[in-house]
C-alpha cells in the first residue's frame, strides 16, 4: 500500500539562499510576503535573520549554512518536519559547505519533498492551488530497504 503524510493548510517552509542569491530570496520573499505570513518558516542562519530583519516575518533560524544549518534543514526533512524548499543555491561559486549542499538536496529527493531552487520554480511553486490546501504527499516505501539484513 503507498504511503503518505498530509501537509495541512499551513506549510512549514524552510528558505536558503546562498550569499550572491541573497537578493534574489529578499526581492522574492517580499513579493510573496503576504503568502509566507500564513506559513510556518524555517531558515539558515544570514537567510532567516534577513528576512526577519527586512520583513518582520516570523521565523525559526536555524545555524548558519556553513556553519551546518542546511544540514539541520536536511535532519528537520528527514524527521518529516518540512514541508517544501525553497532553496536558491549559487551554481556558479564553489563553496565550503558544497557537501551540506549535496547532502541536503538529496535527503530532500530521498522524502519526496518538493524543491524550488531559483526564482522562476518558486514562484511556480508558491502560487500553485496546492499552497493553501491539504496534500498527501507520497512517502517513499523503505521498509525493503529497511528489512535487507533481516530476510
Ligand atoms: P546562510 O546560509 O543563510 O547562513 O547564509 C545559507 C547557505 O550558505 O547555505
Amino acid at each position: 500500500m503507498t504511503k503518505s503524510t498530509l501537509l495541512r493548510r499551513k506549510k512549514k517552509i524552510a528558505l536558503i539562499a546562498h550569499d550572491n542569491k541573497k537578493e534574489d530570496m529578499m526581492e522574492w520573499a517580499k513579493y510573496n510576503m503576504g503568502t509566507l505570513s500564513q506559513h510556518e518558516l524555517y531558515a539558515t542562519g544570514t537567510t532567516g535573520r534577513l528576512i526577519e530583519k527586512e520583513l518582520g516575518l516570523e521565523i525559526t533560524v536555524l545555524e548558519s549554512g556553513p556553519l551546518g544549518g542546511d544540514l539541520q534543514i536536511g535532519a528537520c526533512i528527514a524527521r518529516g518536519e518540512i514541508d517544501f524548499l525553497i532553496f536558491f543555491w549559487d551554481p556558479l561559486a564553489q563553496l565550503p559547505h558544497d557537501p551540506d549542499v549535496k547532502a541536503l538536496l538529496r535527503v530532500a529527493a530521498v522524502w519526496n519533498i518538493p524543491i524550488a531552487c531559483n526564482r522562476a520554480s518558486a514562484d511556480f511553486i508558491i502560487s500553485s492551488p496546492l499552497m493553501c490546501q491539504e496534500y498527501q504527499r507520497i512517502l517513499p516505501d523503505y521498509d525493503s530497504y529497511r528489512e535487507r539484513f533481516n530476510r
